[in-house]
């Protein structure tokens, strides 16, 4: 489902064009792909705004699309943008001033680092207790020799001649002109001329590192944790990107968790139902506790035990731990057990389902049944 254009761009449908310009123009910015390098969604999102503001800003497609939606389009030849570059070439004049040359920024001056992601599995135990967690990372850090410049004895690269530092070179196909990526600067608008020996020339060096986060008690599944200055190293001077720790929640044998809850079943004997009982059942990280059965349990029931479930990470309380109860019926009773039995259904069992009355007749009819079963080969 295609999202209405006035709405990408959160614009009035009656809004003119220097407000959708403007509206334009903010999207843009934040959903730069320079701004969120690697974000598919910031890309999408900009390809996106793209796409409404080159039908909102046409008097005639903005016609056909307020007068039939999307399929209004449909004819005229009008089917978005295959990607970035061709946004940068159609509407470069927008991002004039700010990125430069076609809205592509070169990539000359210092650039932060990416920021990395490390997915950590804990048990349930784990996350309730929290822990030190320690792991190895591999990445690229910057250059210490040429301050990741790549150039020997840290100077600045040279001005790509074949961009003229621009980073992107315009290339002519039919109608359109497209901003390619430089072929020989890859982008970079400079070319190393005499490379550092430490990295040779490539401002970067691969570094494994032992990391240690502090899980704090309460975690959830899908929590990131931000290591700031853990992520890969900038180019040019730019400082370090992050590193976020996502935590993973093994699922637990026994034990289930939901917000600061824990739940888990306990069965219990026909008998400790009926006539409730104390039992000992196993908490996730507070060792074996009392707990009491309630007289007549059914199965289902949940016995809340207060301040037994996962830590809140808000404050210093814990949630409950909630016992579901599945009453078991005893099986392979001996001759006395089962004469007990007999006796308690004798004096009135309360919870026993009515039995049905046979029917006259219905054995006949069972009969006949089996008759025509054997007719048809059943
Ligand atoms: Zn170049
Ligand atoms: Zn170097």
């Amino acid at each position: 489902m295609k999202r209405c254009y006035y709405e990408i761009l959160g614009v009035e449908r009656t809004a003119d064009l220097e407000v959708i310009k403007k509206s334009y123009r903010q999207l843009a910015l934040k959903y730069h792909p320079d701004r969120n390098p690697g974000d598919a969604e910031a890309e999408e999102r900009f390809k996106e705004a793209a796409e409404a503001y080159e039908v909102l800003r046409d008097p005639e497609k903005r016609r056909l699309y307020d007068a039939y939606g999307h399929d209004g389009l449909k004819n005229t030849g009008f089917s978005g943008f295959g990607g970035v570059g061709d946004i940068f070439s159609a509407f470069g004049d927008i991002f004039e001033g700010l990125f430069g040359f076609g809205g592509a920024r070169p990539r000359s001056g210092p650039q932060p680092g990416r920021d990395l992601r490390y997915d950590l599995e804990l048990s349930l135990e784990e996350a309730a207790l929290g822990k030190q967690a320690s792991f190895m990372v591999g990445r690229e850090l910057a250059c210490q020799q040429c301050q990741g410049k790549g150039q020997k004895g840290g100077a600045d690269p040279v001005i790509c001649p074949t961009c003229r530092g621009q980073g992107q070179v315009l290339r002519s196909q039919g109608f359109f002109r497209l901003a390619t990526t430089c072929p020989d600067c890859r982008g970079d608008g400079r070319v190393v001329t005499d490379p550092c020996p430490a990295c040779r020339g490539r401002g970067r060096v691969y570094q494994e590192k032992e990391l240690t986060v502090r899980i704090p008690a309460g975690i959830g599944h899908g929590q990131r944790l931000r290591m700031r200055g853990e992520g890969e190293g900038g180019s040019l001077g730019g400082g370090p990107g992050d590193l976020y720790v996502v935590v993973h929640l093994k699922q637990h044998p026994v034990f289930e968790r939901d917000g600061d809850s824990i739940y888990r079943q306990l069965r219990v004997s026909m008998v400790q139902a009926a006539l409730g009982r104390t039992v000992l059942v196993d908490s996730l990280i507070d060792g074996p506790v009392e707990m009491a059965i309630p007289e007549g349990a059914q199965t289902g029931e949940v016995v809340r035990i207060p301040g037994l479930g996962m830590p809140r990470l808000r404050d210093d309380r814990r949630g409950d731990m909630l016992v579901q109860l599945v009453v078991a019926t005893p099986k392979n009773l001996d001759r006395r057990q089962r004469e007990l039995l007999e006796e308690f259904a004798a004096l009135g069992d309360s919870a026993a389902a009515p039995e049905p009355e046979p029917e006259a007749g219905a054995e006949e009819e069972a009969a006949t049944r089996k008759k025509k079963k054997r007719r048809w080969g059943l």
